[in-house]
């Protein structure tokens, strides 16, 4: 057997690489549990520059057990979201929660990871990683450091992904762009606007903010367009006269997660490994969740390696556990993927005729309202496929923060 030369002084047991809510996440509950853990973030401030909606159910934060969050972070508190189809007609569907100002909620849950025990090496950008028995040589912008075991958080772009090849054709990425907008005032509902012309293939937002800002923005599959579409939102939502803070672009995996999120001595959490909610792409619970998940996998393969004498305790067969407790929480992907798709190939007329079908109010409908439902389509929804509209509303139905869908 091949001796690990290893020195806890100077070596870290696990390196966190990417500081936003997975990483971080997964940072404090490593931490925790006295896990000598290091993150690596290639920005100088955690938490920015933005590059999120920001909203974020209050379950999210209860079933995180965040509940001491500052409420300058916390930002404005939500009643729910109201789902707007091209023909001005809405439904709501009321869930409290948040629109954060993310950077400040980052910096607390980093504030939490650092006073557990975990350290923060800010401007250091990972390039390459590569382990030899049992150790990772993590290469970087700043020095080189190493770690027993890794999790990757590094977002969209994957490192961990690109490095080892663990789906070499995912995830599917879809593009994003948003303004922070200022002047905005708002009746405490996100606004989802359906609108095939301006998204196709995804949706525009209106995410009220404290101090009567929002985050307005879209997520679309014609990219090209994007900031055009976006441009044309503003003025149909008549904020085309109002000042933008901040403008920015980012992308969204949107395929699922990825063939397979772990390897030896590696974890792939949030973004880095899919974790987005399939219908409207909200990752921030997820990804909170997905570094938890990651954290108490390696504690427990680190248990059980001292138990049985194992040299290496972050081999495959151990964390492959993550992905099994993942599994178990997360929504059913290619459920509600096929969903997604239905939802997306109506055209404006179905969506408008699918709006007159549905109630005002989506919120714990009872059995009669949804014969109602079933009555209004069967009576005007002639142009709808029938299964096409279950399959996409059961997908909708994914979308609540129960589900991880905010
Ligand atoms: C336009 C837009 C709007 C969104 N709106 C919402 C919303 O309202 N609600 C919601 O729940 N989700 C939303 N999301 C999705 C959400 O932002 C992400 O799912 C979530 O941030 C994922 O967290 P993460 O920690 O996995 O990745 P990230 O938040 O992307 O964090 C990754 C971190 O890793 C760092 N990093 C990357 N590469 C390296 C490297 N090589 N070395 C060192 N550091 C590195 C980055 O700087 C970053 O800090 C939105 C996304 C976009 C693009």
């Amino acid at each position: 057997m091949v001796e690990i030369v290893y020195s806890p002084n100077t070596e870290n047991e696990v390196a966190v690489i990417g500081a936003g809510p997975a990483g971080l996440s997964a940072a404090y509950h490593l931490a925790k549990q006295n896990i000598k853990t290091i993150i690596l973030e290639e920005h100088p401030q955690v938490g920015r520059p933005v590059h999120c909606g920001e909203g974020l159910s209050s379950l999210a934060l209860k079933r995180m057990g965040l509940e001491d969050v500052p409420s300058s972070a916390l930002g404005l508190k939500i009643k729910g979201i109201k789902i707007i189809f091209p023909n001005g007609q809405y439904t709501v569907f009321r869930e409290e929660g948040y629109d954060l100002n993310k950077d400040l909620f980052e910096q607390y849950l980093l504030e939490k990871a650092i006073a557990a025990g975990a350290s923060l090496q800010a401007e250091c950008r990972v390039f390459q990683f590569s382990r030899k028995n049992g150790i990772w040589s993590i290469n970087s912008n700043k020095m080189l450091i190493k770690s027993k075991a890794i999790v990757d958080a590094t977002g969209y772009q994957s490192l961990g992904n690109k490095i080892l090849n663990l789906d070499p054709n995912g995830p599917n990425l879809i593009a994003g762009a948003q303004y922070l907008i200022d002047n905005v005032k708002n009746d405490g509902f996100i606004e989802f606007y359906i609108d095939p012309k301006l998204a196709p293939g995804g949706y525009l937002w209106l995410m009220p903010k404290d101090k009567d800002r929002a985050n307005v923005g879209l997520v679309s599959t014609d990219s090209i367009n994007i900031h055009k579409n976006l441009k044309i939102f503003l003025t149909k939502v008549g904020l085309d006269k109002n000042k933008i803070i901040r403008p920015f672009g980012g992308m969204i995996p949107c395929s699922g997660p990825i063939k397979k999120t772990y390897a030896e001595g590696i974890i792939l959490v949030g973004d880095a490994a899919g974790f987005t909610s399939p219908m409207f792409e909200g990752g921030t619970q997820l990804a909170l969740k997905s570094g938890q998940i990651a954290a108490y996998t390696l504690a427990k393969a680190k248990e059980i390696a001292a138990e049985k004498k194992l040299a290496d305790p972050y081999i495959e067969e151990l964390l492959k556990n993550y992905e099994i407790e993942w599994r178990k929480n997360f929504p059913p992907y290619q459920k509600i993927l096929q969903g997604k798709k239905f939802f997306y190939s109506f055209s404006e007329e179905e969506l408008n005729t699918i709006a007159k079908i549905l109630p005002n109010d989506l919120t714990n409908l009872d059995m009669v309202q949804k014969i109602k439902i079933l009555i209004r389509l069967f009576a005007i929804g002639k142009n709808i496929k029938k299964t096409n509209f279950f399959k996409a509303m059961e997908t909708f139905s994914y979308s609540v923060a129960e589900k991880y869908g905010w």
